[in-house]
């Protein structure tokens, strides 16, 4: 399937901008009457009313509200994360829960890796505890994060385990396990082992349909810091929207054809420092694109939730797995904006180089 790259929209005209196209017409009406033979006269007054006419006609246009036709949950993984190129692990928390507020997402959910909260002692605690205040839920993303395919079955669910212990004490606890690297097992003998692992604790998968790379751009934001290399926010901002939001579109359009609908979708984020910087740009650029922000336990009741798929094509999230279950082939089912090469380069030519 190709690629499908993220286009900026060409913008309908704002209210404001109607308002002034047709104040204009009157004024120029009034203006040039006065000096104009009758003939003309009336050409202008024609043209004018057509044009005053198509004016109102795009603002009717520009005032109806966008059809909701999409639907996407946002998540964060690996909470509570140390300190970043722009925030501490503190500040960005506060930011984040600001953001998300400001931008009417009222239930975003974070997956948490609870080791990360246990090294950062009393402030990772407070860190949690200030999520769910704010009406944030809560998953299981393991105590160590460990990969699967590095690691023992049993001492794989031993950590998953610890998670679940750490995570007793929370508010706003879901029963969704969501795999470090999206492992969910590369043999049929781990993945089985570990579906039936989370079934016995009642917990279920808290797959994405939307995998991402924004865990790479904030590794190249602090690249840049870290070398003392100034940042244009607004330049960081772009390529942040433009990533996440192709790689929506990619697998969207993935959804299309393989479900012949779009799915409630659920969306990778993490808690880094992009999320708490752009977070309000993303959220309104997928709202002007129809989605609708849902919380995550609506997401996760799409039917594509009570699905297994039988393949082991799994790390790239449910819409992947189910397209490659279906026929297509891996080369197919990565969006190319998940690309090391290609974020750095985008990020030297948009962003700002970095000195090797
Ligand atoms: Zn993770």
């Amino acid at each position: 399937m190709p690629a499908v790259p993220y286009v900026p929209r060409a913008r309908l005209m704002s209210a404001q901008q109607l308002r002034l196209l047709y104040c204009s017409n009157i004024n120029n009406l009034t203006l040039g009457l006065a000096t104009m033979h009758k003939q003309s006269i009336r050409r202008v007054i024609f043209y004018s009313l057509l044009s005053v006419f198509a004016s109102v006609t795009l603002a009717q246009e520009a005032e109806k509200p966008v059809e909701v036709d999409r639907s996407i949950a946002i998540t964060f993984d690996d909470a509570t994360k140390g300190d970043g190129p722009f925030f501490t692990g503190a500040e960005r928390t506060q930011r984040l829960i600001d953001s998300l507020s400001r931008a009417g997402v009222s239930e975003a959910l974070f997956f948490v890796t609870t080791r990360n909260v246990e090294r950062q002692g009393e402030s990772g605690h407070k860190r949690i505890v200030a999520y769910t205040d704010a009406g944030h839920m809560l998953g299981n993303h393991s105590h160590s994060h460990l990969w699967l395919n590095r690691t023992p079955t049993a001492e794989y669910i031993a950590d998953l385990d610890l998670a679940i212990d750490r995570l007793q004490p929370y508010a706003n606890l879901t029963s969704l396990y969501r795999f470090p690297f999206l492992d969910e097992g590369r043999s049929p003998e781990k993945r089985n082992a570990l579906r039936r692992a989370l079934s016995a604790r009642s917990l279920s998968n808290g797959y994405v349909t939307i995998d991402t790379y924004d865990w790479y751009i904030d590794r190249l934001a602090k690249e840049a810091v870290d070398a003392d290399i100034e940042i244009d926010r607004e330049d960081l901002r772009d390529l942040y929207v433009d990533v996440i939001v192709s790689s929506t579109e990619f697998y969207d359009e993935m959804a299309q054809k393989v479900l012949n609908r779009s799915p409630r979708h659920v969306l990778l984020l993490h808690e880094n420092d992009m999320s708490a910087l752009f977070i309000g740009d993303l959220v309104t650029e997928l709202r002007e694109r129809g989605f609708q922000i849902i919380p995550a336990n609506d997401a996760y009741e799409d039917p594509i939730a009570g699905l297994e798929p039988d393949t082991l094509f799994l790390g790239q999230g449910r819409i992947a797995a189910l397209a490659h279950e279906s026929g297509l082939p891996p080369s197919e089912l990565v969006s190319p904006t998940e690309d090391e090469g290609y974020l750095r380069r985008r990020f030297e030519s948009e962003v700002s180089e970095i000195p090797q």
